[in-house]
């Protein structure tokens, strides 16, 4: 099929109906007859759209508005219908009922939707009594929300189905030292075994020990030790800078010395657990077991979806509020808590200017 190349060279629109040749051209010649093309001129002013991307332009050089992306591109809804329905329904209340500031008094009709909302949704991917009540109270108030919400996850048949024990692996036997700042000390750790999904079948953890937040990188199987360097440098360190201390189990990729030259070349020293003490790693083994229950949970229907997930489960446990810190790791490490409804934009604006 014939193309049209759009060019500002003006003399390209000659090259084949030119009479003399020099070898260099005539090699070009040779190599353009391979392809159905003719060739149009037009002048550099018509021709921004290649422009904006081959030339450097100069930083006084007076800009254009054209644009290669449309400025604005519809992607799809985004909807928050729960606010939405208890913002209505506001005139329903009784006059002298009042919520605290910056939340919305859930009237009776409306609380099994919020609980169903702060309980089952991707952001909160089955969270727990104290974190499910956490997240409801960033934007919602009822007199019973905290025995609603314990009554709710009482009876979610999911958390039944998917989550075997609420008692967190016991504590460190060899406490880890305090780190004074977000992703100076991490811990990691692989889940396995899982489902083939999307080509993945192994989930890297990576929990920053400071803020408690977490990524989870799925992986097409267990890395080897390079591998495993590619992937924190690729996901974690290009994000948060290189860590001091990386803590990990005894697995083959930690222990080798390949892993032992990459730390050593960043700086940063290995801490592996005792072989008898395995829970001494327990940051990343307690955000394993909530990984793996709240992967249960969203891909109760199939389990081979789990990867599809995998975001949502790290975006819920960045969001919930950790009990180590009283705080989200996303506020922990990033100084905020992305809102949870857009309405709630001011409100945040406000005790961080103060
Ligand atoms: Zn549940």
């Amino acid at each position: 099929q014939q193309f049209i190349i759009w060019t500002d060279h003006k003399n390209l629109a000659y090259l084949r109906s030119a009479k003399r040749l020099n070898s260099r051209q005539a090699r070009w010649c040779l190599f353009f007859d391979r392809f159905n093309f003719v060739i149009s001129y037009r002048p550099g002013s018509r021709n921004v759209k290649p422009d904006a991307l081959s030339r450097k332009y100069s930083i006084t050089e007076t800009r254009t508005d054209s644009t290669i992306l449309p400025t604005s591109c519809f992607i799809g809804n985004l909807t928050w219908e729960i606010e939405n329905k208890v913002q209505q329904a506001q005139s329903e209340i009784p006059a002298g009922v009042t919520s605290p500031p910056g939340t919305l008094y859930v009237p009776d009709s409306l609380r099994s939707d919020v609980l169903a909302w702060g309980h089952t949704s991707r952001i909160a991917c089955h969270g727990g009594v104290y974190r499910t009540i956490r997240l409801l109270k960033r934007r919602f108030f009822w007199p019973t929300l905290e025995r609603d919400v314990k009554e709710y996850i009482a009876a979610c048949s999911t958390c039944a189905r998917s989550k075997t024990s609420n008692r967190p692996p016991s504590g460190l036997l060899q406490p880890l030292p305090v780190p004074s700042r977000p992703w100076s000390h991490i811990a990691v750790d692989f889940i396995t075994g899982l489902p083939p999904s999307q080509g993945h079948t192994v989930i890297l953890t990576v929990i920053d020990r400071f803020s408690k937040a977490a990524q989870f990188i799925p992986l097409p199987q267990l890395p080897t030790a390079t591998e495993t360097a590619d992937t924190l440098v690729n996901h974690v360190f290009r994000h948060h800078g290189i860590p001091c201390d990386i803590v990990s189990d005894r697995g083959p990729q930690f222990t080798s010395q390949v892993w032992r030259a990459f730390c050593s070349a960043l700086g940063a020293t290995v801490s592996l657990t005792s072989g008898y003490h395995p829970q001494a790693n327990g940051q990343a083994e307690r955000v394993n077991q909530e990984l793996e229950a709240a992967l249960r949970c969203l891909a109760a229907q199939n389990h081979a979806d789990w990867s599809k997930y995998l975001i949502w489960a790290e975006y819920a446990h960045n969001s919930h509020t950790s009990t180590a810190t009283g705080r989200s790791p996303f506020e922990a490490s990033l100084g905020y808590s992305p809102p949870l409804f857009p309405s709630q934009e001011l409100d945040l604006a406000v005790p961080s200017i103060q």
